[in-house]
């Protein structure tokens, strides 16, 4: 049995049902990101695991025991939030101190602990502080320690990272994956950002209205999408109408180009209209030799992003996004230029 696990779990607020069927297996040691819209019932998820909000169907356990009817103080669960939750008249140390104190945990052992949890998030020296007196990422970094002093089995993440800003957002999140990985603790992280699920987790959920549409590790999510939702939520997708004249040979009407494409997953009969996808990176910029075809396209915006530039090409009326890796010493494309993009069947994802 895997260590947590939430078995078709129902919630419904009057009857408004938000939370649907929603079956999920957790491995001891994992990091489980629930990635969606807002609205479509992360925090209702993350909230029943914790024992805040009771399920009005389904069931919950955690290390082999049923915890569906435990009260949230004996689950033995870790929570932190999106921001400003440390109680500010508190020092840092007291803050990281509370759930201990609250467990009767005596004075000399706390106190180890604490010192245990600075240290652990790399603020050793701000015991004595008061959460007005950190940034930001700090306060978030106390937060974290706090929900991890009593050793919680299982830790529960709520968009913890929004309200920081871009650099901060990155930099945390990669302390929170180490730590978590340091820990060996089993953490569920809510978010409605794909970037940030898909860097950090080692599977994700991707939540639509309720309902779990897609369980896999980044990889798998980003390559092999298995919803048109799932599709166009993580990353960017280019969608073309695809004719296909010979399914045997690979042979398709493609924008207007009559393209032989023998690596692409053509599941329709001669004659029949399929909608592929390929993300911006499987159109690539120039003439490669181990592409399958070539199409021409009009460079209509350049977004020059770091170490990738993102094209938008029109290809016979289809707007597209393409990729490419910046080189110091090529300029990239001008709008309104001419540029040839490659391609091949085995980068399309078929919806
Ligand atoms: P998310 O975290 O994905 O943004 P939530 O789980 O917070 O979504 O909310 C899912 C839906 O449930 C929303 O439509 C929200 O309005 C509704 N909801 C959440 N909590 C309550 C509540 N206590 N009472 C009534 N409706 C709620
Ligand atoms: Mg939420």
């Amino acid at each position: 049995m895997s260590f947590l696990t939430l078995t078709h779990l129902e919630k419904s607020f009057g009857a408004n049902r938000v939370v649907k069927d929603f079956n999920l297996s957790v491995e001891k040691g994992e990091f489980i990101s629930l990635l969606g819209p807002s609205g479509c019932g992360k925090t209702t998820v993350l909230r029943m695991v914790a024992g805040f909000e009771t399920p009005t169907a389904g069931g919950i356990t955690i290390d082999g025991r049923d915890v569906t009817s435990l009260k949230a103080n004996s689950r033995n669960i870790g929570m932190m939030f999106q921001a400003y939750a440390l109680f500010p008249n508190m020092t840092v140390a007291d803050n990281v101190a509370f759930g201990l104190r609250v467990k009767g945990v005596p004075r000399a052992e706390r106190d180890a602990r604490v010192a245990e949890m600075l240290a652990l998030i790399g603020l050793s020296e701000m015991g004595g502080r008061f959460p007005f007196q950190l940034s930001g990422g700090q306060q978030q970094r106390v937060a974290l320690a706090r929900a991890l002093a009593p050793r919680p089995s299982v830790l529960l993440l709520d968009e913890p990272l929004s309200a920081l800003d871009a650099k901060v957002r990155v930099s945390l999140r990669n302390q929170i994956r180490q730590i978590q990985q340091d820990l060996g603790i089993t953490t569920i992280f809510v978010t409605h950002d794909q970037e940030e699920a898909m860097s950090i987790s080692d599977r994700i959920v991707v939540m639509n209205g309720g309902v779990a549409d897609q369980v896999g590790a980044p990889f798998e999510i980003y390559n092999r999408p298995r919803t048109k939702f799932v599709a166009n939520f993580v990353g960017t997708l280019n969608t073309f109408e695809v004719r296909v004249t010979d399914p045997a040979t690979g042979r398709v009407a493609l924008a207007g180009q009559d393209l032989t494409l023998p690596d692409a997953p053509l599941s329709a009969r001669t004659g029949e209209t399929l909608t592929v996808a390929l993300r911006p990176e499987a159109l690539r910029l120039g003439r490669l030799a181990d592409a399958e075809a070539l199409l021409p396209a009009k460079v209509t915006d350049v977004h020059f992003m770091g170490s990738v530039i993102r094209l938008r090409a029109d290809v016979a009326g289809t707007d597209v996004s393409l990729d490419t890796f910046n080189r110091p010493d090529t300029p990239p494309p001008t709008v309104g230029s001419m540029i040839e993009v490659s391609l091949s069947g085995r980068d399309f994802i078929q919806l």
